[in-house]
């Protein structure tokens, strides 16, 4: 299968109003070319060292997603470009953000990753570390929080993949009506190759698709 045939059928899957990010990590630079002339726009990477290389050397309307946990002392380098970072777990994350969004002029679009997995390895926030945030909002002017991210776990028991994304999308349903200038929860990204659909079928909006675009990855070259 092609990438092009592959992305014709993840995008006949699934509604208008979802976003597809076509996850390129680990993929060479050609696959996301190929990609970018069918017309997709939206790319993610999870290592900011390879986003870096890949931003360089591709077009410049291309909005690319941070989908990894991102340390603190690499922000710098991706928010004179980033469009959305979907992988903040911390107050002190957010803090740098904001200090590197405003030294670039910069209003950085963020998510809020919810750890909704029953695995001890995945990075998130509790509704509890998201309040504590939200009241420390008014120091952060150079962020905008737009919505909420989650991974479910790496298990084909599809019941308890279903409760994780409904976990999460009544944590963003109750979140929701709290409005500032910079939280508005309009986006949430859940789902990946093996959970897209029923994550759309459980409220997703914001899809991260690699394997079923690109093919499988191969972490030892
Ligand atoms: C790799 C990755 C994806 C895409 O995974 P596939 O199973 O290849 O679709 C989605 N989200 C995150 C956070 C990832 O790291």
């Amino acid at each position: 299968m092609s990438i092009q045939s592959n992305l014709k059928s993840v995008l006949s899957e699934i509604p208008n109003h979802v976003l597809l990010v076509a996850v390129s990590k680990t993929h060479p630079i050609s696959a996301i070319q190929e990609a970018y002339s069918f017309g997709q726009k939206h790319f993610g990477e999870n290592k900011v060292q390879e986003l870096l290389e890949k931003q360089a050397s591709l077009p410049k309307d291309i909005h690319w997603h941070l989908i990894g946990h991102l340390q603190t002392n690499k922000v710098k380098y991706i928010v004179p470009f980033i469009y959305l970072i979907h992988s903040v777990d911390s107050l002190k994350l957010l803090k740098e953000i904001n200090k590197e969004g405003s030294k670039n002029k910069r209003i950085i679009n963020c998510l809020l990753q919810v750890y909704i997995a029953k695995e001890e390895t995945k990075f998130g926030l509790d509704e509890d570390e998201i309040n504590v945030i939200i009241n420390e909002l008014h120091n952060l002017p150079s962020i905008k929080i737009c919505g909420l991210m989650g991974m479910a776990s790496n298990t084909n028991n599809s019941e308890q993949v279903r409760e994780e994304f409904r976990k999460l999308k009544k944590l963003f349903d109750k979140l929701q009506p709290i409005k500032k200038e910079n939280f508005q929860l309009e986006l949430l990204s859940m789902g990946m190759s093996s959970d897209y659909l029923l994550a759309i079928e459980e409220g997703s909006n914001l899809i991260r698709v690699g394997s079923s675009i690109f093919g499988s990855r191969d972490y030892s070259i």
